[in-house]
C-alpha cells in the first residue's frame, strides 16, 4: 500500500471517530460504557414493538441505544484499518451485512477465504449452510445483520490471537450499539466465549438465553461445526426456534 493511501486510510478513520465522538458527546473510544449505562430508556421502536416482545422490564431498563451512533459511521471509522497486522494479509476487509435496523444478529469468527475474496460475511460453505438456517426460520438475509468478531481473515483460518480481538471488539460492540436488535446469536465457541466473556464450552452455553450488555444473547454451533457434524444440525434447530418465539 502506498503511503498516501495509509494517510488517506488514517484520515477517513480519524474524521469517523470525529463524527461519532461529536454525536455521541462522550468518548466513542470507550463503547462498552456507553453500552452497559443503566436505567436509560429505550427510545427506539417503541411503536413497532407494541404488542410483539417479550422484552422484561428489566430488559428494558438496561439496555442502551445512542441513537446518533449509526453504521455507516463506524464503518467510517475503522476506515481502511491499520490497526492489527491481519491488514497485511487481507485482501477485503469485512464489515458485515444485514438489515441496519435488525431485530436479530449473527456473529461469527472471523472472515474465511472466500469472505476474504468477497468482502462480504459468511458467503462460502459455512455461509451457505447459514442463510438456509435463516431461510428455515422464515427470515431472509437481508433482515438480519451478519457480522463477525474479526473484520480480517486470520492467515489460513488460524484462530483469533488475543490481541486482535481486543483491537477489533470495539468496533463489533459499535455497531450493535447502532444497530441495537434483540437478540444476538453467538455463532460457535469462539464467539460466544468472546461474548459472554467465558471458558466454558459451547455445548454447556448453547441453547439458553443469556444476558450481553441488557440484550439476548443466544450461543449455538457454528455452522462450519455443523458441516463435520451434521447430526449437530437438530440442537441449532432447537436454538432458533427458541429465537424464533421470542422474536
Ligand atoms: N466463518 C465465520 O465465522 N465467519 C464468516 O464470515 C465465515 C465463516
Amino acid at each position: 500500500m502506498e503511503r498516501g493511501d495509509d494517510l488517506r486510510g488514517e484520515l477517513r478513520s480519524l474524521v469517523g471517530a470525529m463524527k461519532n465522538h461529536i454525536s455521541n458527546g462522550r468518548d466513542s473510544f470507550n463503547p462498552v460504557s456507553r453500552l452497559i449505562t443503566k436505567g436509560e430508556p429505550i427510545a427506539r421502536r417503541e411503536k413497532e414493538k407494541q404488542g410483539n416482545l417479550l422484552e422484561t422490564t428489566a430488559t428494558s431498563a438496561s439496555r442502551v441505544r445512542k441513537a446518533s451512533l449509526t453504521l455507516p459511521g463506524v464503518r467510517e471509522e475503522l476506515g481502511e484499518c491499520t490497526r492489527c497486522p491481519l491488514h497485511r494479509t487481507r485482501k477485503n476487509l469485512v464489515f458485515g451485512e444485514g438489515s441496519t435496523r435488525a431485530r436479530l444478529v449473527f456473529v461469527g469468527e472471523a472472515p474465511g477465504e472466500e469472505e476474504d475474496n468477497q468482502g462480504r460475511p459468511f458467503v462460502g460453505r459455512a455461509g451457505q449452510l447459514l442463510t438456509k438456517i435463516i431461510d428455515a426460520m422464515g427470515l431472509k438475509r437481508e433482515e438480519v445483520y451478519i457480522c463477525n468478531i474479526l473484520k480480517c481473515r486470520p492467515p489460513g483460518n488460524r484462530n483469533p490471537k488475543e490481541e486482535e480481538i481486543t483491537t477489533c471488539e470495539p468496533f463489533l460492540v459499535k455497531q450493535l450499539e447502532a444497530i441495537d436488535p434483540e437478540i444476538i446469536c453467538a455463532l460457535g465457541t469462539f464467539a460466544a466465549k468472546t461474548l459472554l466473556r467465558t471458558e466454558s464450552p459451547i455445548s454447556a452455553i448453547r441453547g439458553k438465553f443469556h444476558d450481553y450488555h441488557g440484550r439476548k444473547l443466544m450461543p449455538t454451533y457454528h455452522p462450519a461445526y455443523l458441516l463435520r457434524n451434521p447430526e449437530a444440525k437438530k440442537m441449532v434447530w432447537e436454538d432458533v426456534q427458541k429465537i424464533m418465539k421470542m422474536l
